[in-house]
């Protein structure tokens, strides 16, 4: 058994996206060995940074909250659909998707690797500059029975409908149909074959909209199938 970790930093100051909603990570000294003898740190984060879960109440008012998410669409197997690179600011289409549709169709969680997050992590185009589904795609994945879709890029709407006072479009159409999504997903190359078993665990936020997690892949040895 192998396991392999798809989780990205929650660092003090880290590069994050510029949305004005999306406060800095901060991570300070409340408690020092010097003067307290015992270290404690106060940790300041938005719901949606690192890795993390969005939950239906991110787009959808009085949507599932995360410490409702059940485990079983947090944990188990995974289908891996490989998308070829798109450029810079290029969305991922349907018909990027339909040679998929086996996995899609069997699978309740579903992670799309396209090699940006590997690319550009830790510098702001990764948000910036991002590939994003259009609308068409988005429909197209809210048409499955997916629990959990996850993806190695920031935003499955583009930065231009990324805007305070305006709905995330491509948000409401995959949360309004109750999947969760996990995001900033990283080391998905290191995954052989096209399934995986998955283990995606935020806090247990009461109320929240979403959380950081801590995502692992776990292969069993063969091929990645488990
Ligand atoms: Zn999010």
């Amino acid at each position: 058994m192998e396991l392999i970790d798809l989780t990205v930093e929650l660092a003090h100051g880290m590069v994050r996206h510029p949305a004005p909603h999306l406060p800095p990570v901060e991570i300070v000294p409340v408690a020092t060995h010097e003067v307290q003898k015992r270290s404690v740190q106060k940790v300041t984060f938005g719901t949606h940074v690192s890795t993390h879960i969005d939950a239906p109440l991110h787009a959808i008012p009085g949507g599932q909250t995360i410490d409702c998410v059940p485990l079983d669409t947090l944990c188990g197997p995974a289908a891996l659909v490989r998308i070829a690179k798109p450029g810079k600011d290029q969305p991922i289409d349907r018909v990027d998707l339909e040679p998929h549709q086996r996995l899609l169709t069997t699978a309740k969680r579903v992670i799309v690797e396209t090699g940006w997050l590997q690319q550009t992590w830790g510098r702001r185009e990764y948000f910036t500059e991002g590939t994003y589904l259009t609308r068409d795609a988005a429909r197209y994945l809210a048409g499955f029975k997916i629990a959990l879709f996850g993806m190695d890029f920031p935003n499955i709407d583009s930065n231009a409908e990324t805007k305070p006072g305006i709905p995330a479009p491509n948000h409401n159409i995959m949360l309004g149909t109750g999947m969760v999504l996990l995001e900033n997903l990283t080391n998905l190359w290191r995954i052989p074959g096209e399934s995986f078993e998955l283990i995606a665990l935020p806090l247990r936020l009461v109320g929240g909209d979403g959380c950081p997690c801590r995502a692992v892949a776990r292969l069993n040895g063969h091929g990645g199938r488990s």
